[in-house]
């Protein structure tokens, strides 16, 4: 009998074993089969010689549906490791891979890739079409000619040859087909490509040095030190000996600018690029470009870290100690983390790029686990000078410094730009009773509801709860209802107060919404027409804007106490970012911290701007403590109606936890720091080891138990180096 294991989109954390007579049905390959009353698409993960299913009750796979496998071994190599290291289902693992269009029965279509003739289509004459048929005799000699043509190509021909194209396709002249790997012999002539600096042409020259073998790296240089231009020159290296290179980037809002720069340096090269704000048919060409070996370059956020690269010989991982690496719900895997395995897989180098590393990476660095490449200066430009407002000894109006007022002022009249750095949107963090003390609590969450004066709402920014400003205070009817601190609309507002002549810029969320608004904003800063700009973290990263001389962080201190124990890591690599902003042309650039803690060890290791000795201090203060990365550490995480649900299904699962004798150490359940989200309450249990290996076979023998205890009050999910707690 013939037999085949298969991976489902089905919340049972098992594969499914199929018989199947069809010889060709090969590992890796989409299946069709019976589930229930239902048919789906599943991936074909195995063919086991025995089903622990009785033969009587095994089903037959209804159809194989692709020739070639749409997963290679390698690609199902790394979603083993994944689903073994995280402790998830494969199937769960390898459905949250591979692009929805691609495993759904009846729908809409996967956008075509491109089109070719069927022998029919060859063998037809376009002068024996009718003469009004225009579109239709143009369109079957273009495709005579050229083989094969890209549905983008086809579809920029206008209304009537994607008319004429409909027809061919129904009456069987063309078909649907993939565009053949692109391997450039030699490298187009790019376009103009600096000259690299002896830092950044030495580090480029040891990446290109390690192709061909597996080699993790860490490239750190300070902002502004030019990281893309080393990828860069590394990347043409890569494609001129034939491989695909994978860029791993933080975020959707980083991807159009990187875009464009690498289409701009190798025209000519297909480019995938993936993110989660593409449409499913979108998504699912793209990534058959980067799998049939078509796109050379394949640029995009965590997930597009499992995309199938046949020729995969260089990975990147830019701005690596990002924490959006990190998936934080389902499957919980790190990018980052995977990006590495990757690598050491398929034998190739990985670049982690940082101008403040995550300390597990640092400490491989430092360890020599990774061989550390360093960009000590900046191209053409110093580094800012960074001080801190003391806030103590200083006149403050709405927020803002006497001494952050005239220093914008000051730059304004010199024709510079400034940036007013304040980590909260809205107008005010909370509404308040000056009478009886109430506040603006989110019912839902264990947060404050944000006051946005503008529109005149109440928001709370983890569940979207929204509703109108009251005019009284809701406990006591007190009319005497005052916004408490600032956000950046309040910012704003002081802005305009003190520089009525000034063209203030905010941008955060709430901003930038509109698909291409930051990328207008990004336009007119570049422009000058912007004098002070307002924001959140948006502007902290990657940005290059030349006449941008000041960065006031307004607000900090409230993320300079947290129970977290990488609060103070995110702390620093956020101001690192925000400070990186200022002075990228010629003129010395200035920062100004206002905080009340001016002697605080992390304000004065960013003056000092020595990451080295920060990061050296912080990893002496963490093995001290037993924090990660000298021990490994999983969540379990539960959430139900009530907290005391969650505690208790965690409390059952510590006991049973204890019963298997573990050689890890078990800690008692504890409301998560944020308890109350959306509604539902949250709690978790930690358990840690000073060895992974120790960890992860304690959690395969965990993982079942919890399966079967857990009911549908409380619902829980395991977390492999949690981010967050
Ligand atoms: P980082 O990412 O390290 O903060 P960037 O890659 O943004 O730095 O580089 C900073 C600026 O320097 C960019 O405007 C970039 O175009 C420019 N640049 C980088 N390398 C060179 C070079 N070798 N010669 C001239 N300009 C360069
Ligand atoms: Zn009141
Ligand atoms: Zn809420």
């Amino acid at each position: 009998m013939n037999l085949i294991r298969v991976a489902l989109d089905v919340p049972l954390a098992r594969l499914f074993d199929y018989r199947c007579d069809d010889r060709a049905a090969q590992i890796g390959a989409r299946v069709l089969v019976p589930f229930g009353k239902q048919k789906l698409i599943g991936i074909i993960v195995a063919r086991p010689d025995t089903s622990e299913v009785p033969e009587a009750k095994l089903k037959r796979a209804i159809a194989v549906l692709d020739a070639e496998p749409l997963l290679g071994r390698a690609d199902l190599r790394l979603l083993e490791f994944a689903a073994d290291y995280y402790v998830h289902p494969l199937g769960a693992v390898i459905m949250a891979t591979v692009p929805t269009a691609l495993r759904r029965v009846r729908s809409r279509e996967e956008t075509p890739i491109a089109y070719m003739l069927t022998a029919a289509g060859v063998a037809a004459n376009a002068a024996a079409l009718p003469p009004r048929a225009r579109a239709q005799r143009e369109l079957l000699v273009l495709l005579q000619r050229k083989t094969i043509i890209e549905h983008r190509a086809i579809s920029a021909l206008g209304a009537a040859t994607r008319k004429a194209l409909q027809i061919f396709i129904t009456q069987g002249w063309v078909q649907n087909t993939t565009l053949p790997p692109q391997k450039p012999a030699a490298m187009p002539e790019p376009s103009a490509v600096p000259v690299l600096s002896a830092e950044q042409s030495a580090a480029a020259g040891t990446i290109i040095t390690a192709l061909g073998t597996y080699q993790p790296m860490l490239l750190w240089g300070i902002t502004g030190s030019g990281k893309t231009e080393v990828y860069l020159h590394a990347i043409a290296a890569a494609l001129t000996r034939g491989s695909q290179v994978l860029l791993l980037v933080p975020e959707i809002a980083l991807t159009p600018q990187l875009e464009s720069l690498v289409i701009a340096r190798f025209p000519g090269v297909p480019v995938a690029t993936l993110h989660s704000g593409l449409a499913d048919g979108e998504r699912a060409s793209r990534w058959r470009d980067a799998r049939s070996g078509h796109a050379r370059i394949v640029l995009g956020t965590r997930l597009s870290v499992f995309t199938p690269l046949p020729d995969l010989g260089l990975i990147i991982v830019d701005e690596e100690h990002d924490t959006s690496f990190k998936q934080g719900e389902g499957f919980r895997y790190s990018a980052r983390d995977l990006a590495v395995v990757r690598a050491r897989h398929a034998g190739v180098p990985v670049v982690l790029g940082s101008a403040t590393p995550a300390l597990e990476t640092y400490r491989n660095a430092v360890d020599r686990r990774y061989q550390l490449l360093t960009l000590h200066d900046r191209i053409n430009a110093r580094p800012p000078v960074i001080s801190c407002i003391d806030l103590r000894h200083e006149k403050i109006t709405d927020g803002l410094s006497a001494r952050l007022i005239a220093a914008i002022g000051k730059r304004i009249a010199r024709n510079e730009q400034s940036m007013v750095f304040i980590n909260r949107r809205g107008y005010a963090p909370v509404l308040m009773c000056g009478s009886c003390g109430w506040m603006s609590d989110c019912k839902r969450c264990s947060a404050k509801l944000v006051v946005h004066l503008r529109e005149r709402r109440l928001r709370c920014h983890h569940c979207g709860h929204d509703s109108p400003v009251p005019t009284a205070c809701p406990d006591c009817g007190d009319a005497d209802l005052a916004p408490v601190g600032q956000g950046t609309q309040r910012i704003e507002a002081a802005l305009a107060r003190q520089f009525p002549q000034a063209r203030i810029l905010r941008v955060d969320r709430d901003t930038t919404r509109r698909k291409e608004a930051w990328q207008d904003m990004r336009s007119r800063i570049r422009e000058r027409t912007v004098d002070i700009l307002v924001g959140t973290q948006i502007l902290a990263k990657g940005h290059d804007f030349p006449h941008l001389n000041l960065v006031g962080i307004v607000n900090a201190d409230g993320m300079l106490y947290s129970n977290d124990f990488r609060a103070a890591e995110r702390l620093y690599a956020l101001l690192t970012q925000v400070a990186g902003r200022a002075g990228r042309g010629d003129q010395q650039g200035e920062v100004l911290v206002q905080t009340e803690f001016a002697d605080h060890p992390l304000y004065a290791a960013l003056r000092d701007q020595d990451f080295d000795a920060y990061a050296r201090n912080q990893l002496a203060e963490r093995r001290q403590a037993g924090f990660p990365p000298y021990v490994h550490q999983a969540l379990l995480r539960a959430e139900a109606r009530s907290v005391d649900v969650a505690l208790q299904f965690l409390g059952q699962a510590a006991r049973h936890a204890r019963h298997l004798k573990p050689a890890v150490t078990v800690y008692d359940p504890v409301p998560a720091n944020m308890m109350r989200k959306s509604g539902r309450e949250r709690a978790h249990l930690l358990v840690q080891s000073s060895s992974r290996t120790d960890l992860r076979t304690f959690l395969n023998a965990w993982r079942p138990h919890l399966s079967e205890t857990s009911s549908t009050a409380a619902r829980w999910s395991l977390d492999v180096d949690p981010a967050e707690f």
